[in-house]
């Protein structure tokens, strides 16, 4: 029965508990601490969330100093137990200290063990609670456990980051499960640019050991493969080891063009993949049409199939507004033709599709000095102009992702609009498709879209080239992983004789890279060489060592 002087006696208690574990949190001072929660549960104090949080903090943090790691791991145990018969419920944070704890003991299953269950404390769990089970279970090349936290983790909502799927890639490395490193290589390669310097040395390690030598298909359609790099949007084709053999790893550079420098691959400037293309468009025209008057839109989308034939799409008003906050500034009509025309030029003569607000296009027309320019435009189809009451960036935007053509803007594409697309792949998506361009002295200059992405590609050869992370902020100087196969290039070099550089093999499906379609062939650029192919038919290269030939059936 507490009588008030007991209550006042067990206040103080308290609040001098909560002061002095603060203290020793603060200091670190984990022996400190223990002493503390033992004379707190000798005299009663009544423990709380916090309390026992900041001592399985202090525990799980410990347990990397040697002379403490006995005294955590007994202690950090007790502390939790007594949480639990306390009847207060752990949270995220309390698990995480305790999976610590678990590994530190390399107790993996049991780290495991305690995210699996913490539902029932109603605790979600986030990418630091998986940590120390999938890094325990590496470390001892439990691999199959390892996959098991993965797909937990995949279940969870939890995305891996690099540590955890590089960990992944070093554990199937060492214990030779050729499959998953390819599956692990696609995942570093989606959730990271640059590798760091540690993940490339575990990708080294794989294709330096001899397991590497032995996986993946001696007859492989050349065809299909290509085929696959392109609808993946350029820079992998996801269809498993190619070839037999031993690899050879590099460290090299990539000149300007994206050429690399060791085995002369050139790379990709990597776009987003058919599907998410599709997606993207998809959810531009619906939110388009949710937004304006769905009529409009529609005749757009309409008029839009019967004229699909653009390689570029201008946002009018950025180009005709660029730099006119002067006093007599207002729409430079003369800004807009320049960019029509290099554009006209860099494409070998394919005029650009110029996206303008109806209102715009009325102010245009009041001043008789433009009219006859405007009016050339319309006739040649340059020009679409918005209704009344319409945005028009939903136009130029739907219209390049729709075309995968380029799209000539300054406008970042931070709006709220751009927002709600929310989309991973946007952001990947701008890259390989914005043009910026700037005036210089009147003189208009094109910022094309990057010549090839320092990302993970793997080349329809079976090549991988791996960026690596640096300090220096300069491409030209980033180091990158060059693996080749060499007897990969001797059979295509047989196969298909070196006068016959462009196609290899029969190239379904390549209608969008086959159009003249810039974004895809890079072909304001020049530098993709043709892809066209009349050759239908699967190219299977086999790998018969006398007579490496390949079917066409
Ligand atoms: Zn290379």
């Amino acid at each position: 029965m507490g009588t008030p002087k007991k209550k006042k006696k067990s206040q103080t208690l308290e609040s001098q508990f909560h002061f002095d574990l603060n203290l020793c949190s603060k200091n670190k001072d984990l022996l400190g601490a223990i002493s503390l929660f033992e004379s707190a549960i000798s005299n009663g104090t009544r423990l709380n969330h916090h309390h026992f949080n900041a001592l399985l903090y202090l525990c799980s943090n410990s347990v990397s100093d040697h002379s403490l790691k006995d005294s955590a791991l007994d202690n950090g145990f007790r502390i939790f137990d007594r949480m639990l018969s306390a009847g207060i419920s752990p949270n995220e944070a309390s698990i995480t200290a305790v999976a610590r704890l678990a590994a530190a003991k390399s107790d993996g299953d049991h780290a495991f063990e305690l995210v699996r269950t913490m539902g029932k404390h109603n605790a979600v769990p986030r990418l630091r609670t998986y940590d120390p089970a999938l890094f325990c279970f590496v470390e001892k090349s439990e691999a199959e456990k390892a996959y098991e936290v993965e797909e937990h983790m995949g279940m969870a909502g939890v995305s891996l980051e690099e540590a955890e799927i590089a960990a992944l890639l070093r554990v199937s490395s060492e214990t030779g499960k050729g499959e998953k490193v390819y599956e692990y290589l696609h995942k570093l390669r989606c959730s990271v640019r640059c590798a760091s310097e540690s993940t490339a040395k575990i990708i080294e390690d794989w294709f330096c050991g001899k397991k590497a030598c032995e996986v993946g298909e001696v007859g492989w359609e050349v065809g299909k493969v290509r085929e696959a790099v392109f609808r993946n949007g350029g820079g992998w084709h996801g269809r498993g080891w190619i070839g037999k053999g031993e690899w050879i790893v590099r460290r090299t550079s990539v000149d300007w063009s994206g050429q690399c420098c060791c085995c002369g691959d050139k790379l990709f400037c990597v776009d987003i993949d058919d599907e998410e293309t599709e997606k993207l468009a998809q959810s531009v025209a619906s939110l388009a049409m949710e937004r304006e008057v769905k009529s409009n839109f529609s005749k757009f989308q309409d008029w839009l199939d019967k004229n699909a034939d653009y390689e570029a799409i201008v946002d009018g008003a950025n180009v005709g507004l660029y730099q006119q906050n002067f006093a007599d500034g207002g729409f430079s009509v003369s800004q807009l033709d320049s960019v029509v025309k290099e554009l006209y030029n860099k494409s070998g003569n394919k005029w650009p599709l110029v996206v303008l607000h109806n209102k715009r296009y009325r102010a245009l027309l009041e001043n008789p000095s433009n009219r006859k320019l405007v009016d050339e435009w319309m006739d040649k189809g340059i020009l679409y102009t918005t209704p009344t009451g319409s945005n028009d960036d939903w136009y130029w935007l739907y219209t390049t992702v729709k075309l995968r053509c380029l799209l000539v803007t300054n406008d970042e594409m931070r709006d709220h609009i751009f927002e709600l697309l929310g989309s991973s792949f946007f952001l990947k998506w701008k890259e390989r498709h914005q043009v910026r361009y700037t005036f210089v002295k009147g003189n208009l200059k094109l910022q094309m879209p990057p010549l090839y992405s320092s990302v993970i590609q793997e080349s329809e050869k079976g090549a991988w080239h791996v960026p690596i992370a640096g300090d220096s902020g300069e491409e030209s100087e980033r180091t990158w992983l060059c693996i080749t196969r060499p007897s990969v290039y001797k059979v295509l070099d047989e196969v298909f004789p070196i006068e016959d550089s462009s196609p290899i093999g029969g190239c379904l499906q390549l209608q969008q890279c086959t159009s003249n379609n810039i974004a895809n062939r890079n072909d304001i650029r020049g530098n993709l060489d043709s892809s066209d192919t009349s050759n239908d038919k699967p190219t299977v290269v086999t790998g018969k060592r006398k007579e490496r030939c390949f079917s066409t059936s």
